[in-house]
């Protein structure tokens, strides 16, 4: 089997955001420190690397689900990050529902000026109905009347789950510099605003160590009252590790307890790396989630699988796509087990044996031919006649990932 990470070390993302607040020039900035564009290209100037279609580099909105996989290092280590292409328009909901489906966390931007606008929280709780954990990203802090303060407190106050701020800005506006993570208790100051991105680790400022004080004991209380070893040692007064703080972040953030909060200016190039980081830290891998649930349709029995390589194969085709030089192209994500190129499938929903034609890993700007596909992992898949919502499995074992149900919003929206 051929992964280019183990499984604990891939991430399935999508990036959420109400309209304008800068999902795509995030994503971008992503596509670009991860290293897989070579050239950068503006909204406004139509051509976002992720926007596939005409169509969308006319309404300078994302419509499509493609996925892109790119990686990043962590603590000396390759991990994978596969960003699902989210539309964050609420027209395309049924899309958006779809994408939930098959990604395991989720970024999510708000702008530092419009803060926690309606669409942030329709789709907020459509995350929360797929129980999909979260960071987020207030991005923008650069504009004028941006404050990362206010819309922390609407975080807070309007969505439904605990924040958590790991970073505070230093400067605001025009003089917004960098950010204070305050689980290192440092401070990452960008040199410039183009794209090179260099930044240097300081110590705190000194009209900053009140506030950042202030701020990582907010943290650790909040952190700590999820844990009740970490929150004996607290009450105890004795020291918590940063590691052990990270950890217990990572498991409430993937119970759905916590949401970390970052922030930054994607336009500015001020942000992003810390949030890959985050992403990597707090963000689950197939592997922290549990079980994909569904039927076997000869028995009319729930059946479980888990993201194992050696469980029979399962996977859902989240976006059909026709594509100008490979045809056909079915995007799937894989739960359990793995698949061959040329090999054969069966397409549970048609109740039909299909071939698989050629595997692709879609980078940003090219597509790398692979062989298998395993567990946890996502690809299109050239000359399968499937459609949207197509369970594919294991001849042998049969089974119907549970059928997507199209809930009306919770809230109304403007
Ligand atoms: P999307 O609709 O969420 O994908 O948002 P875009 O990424 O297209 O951004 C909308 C507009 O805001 C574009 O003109 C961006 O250049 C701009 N923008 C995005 N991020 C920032 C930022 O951090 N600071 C500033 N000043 N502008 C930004």
């Amino acid at each position: 089997m051929a992964r280019a990470v183990p499984i604990d070390k891939l991430r399935n993302i999508g990036i959420v955001a109400h309209i304008d607040a800068g999902k795509t020039t995030t994503t971008e900035r992503i596509l670009y420190y991860t290293g897989r564009t070579y050239k950068i290209g503006e909204v406004h100037e139509g051509a976002a690397t992720m926007d596939w279609m005409e169509q969308e580099k006319e309404r300078g909105i994302t419509i499509t689900a493609a996925t892109t996989a790119c990686f990043w290092q962590r603590n000396g280590e390759k991990h994978q990050i596969n960003i699902i292409d989210t539309p964050g328009h609420v027209d395309f909901s049924v899309e958006v529902v779809r994408s939930m489906k098959v990604l395991d966390g989720i970024v999510f931007i708000f702008s530092a000026v419009e803060g926690v606008q309606p669409q942030s929280e329709a789709n907020w709780r459509w995350a929360d109905r797929f129980n999909v954990p979260r960071v987020a990203f207030i991005n923008k802090l650069d504009r004028l009347g941006a404050d990362f303060y206010r819309v922390f407190k609407e975080i807070e106050e309007k969505l439904t789950i605990k924040p958590v701020a790991v970073q505070i800005p230093v400067g605001a506006e025009d003089n917004f510099e960098g950010v204070i993570d305050l689980m290192d208790m440092k401070a990452i100051i960008w040199l410039e605003e183009t794209l090179g991105a260099k930044y240097e680790i300081r110590d705190i400022p000194a009209d900053y160590v009140d506030k950042a004080q202030e701020w990582r004991e907010r943290m650790v209380e909040t952190i700590v009252e999820t844990d009740d070893t970490l929150m004996e040692k607290y009450l105890e007064g004795q020291e918590i590790g940063v590691e052990e703080l990270r950890k217990a972040l990572r498991k409430a953030t993937i119970n759905r307890q916590l949401v970390p909060v970052l922030c930054g200016s994607a336009f500015k190039n001020k942000g992003v790396q810390p949030l890959l980081d985050a992403v990597i830290d707090y963000l689950p891998s197939p592997v922290d989630l549990p079980p994909i649930k569904g039927i076997n349709p000869n028995t009319g029995e729930t059946e479980e699988r888990k993201p194992l390589d050696n469980e029979p194969f399962c996977a859902y085709a989240f976006k059909v796509m026709s594509d100008p030089y490979a045809g056909q192209l079915t995007y799937i994500r894989v739960f359990s087990g793995n698949l061959k190129a040329g090999s054969y499938v069966f397409n549970v929903t048609r109740g039909e044996k299909q071939r698989v034609g050629r595997l692709l890993l879609m980078h940003a700007n090219t597509r790398e031919e692979i062989q298998d596909v395993s567990a946890g992992e996502i690809c299109a898949v050239v000359g399968l006649d499937a459609a949207t919502g197509d369970t594919l499995s294991d001849e042998k074992h049969p089974i119907i990932l549970e059928k997507l149900e199209f809930p009306d919003p919770v809230i109304s929206m403007a």
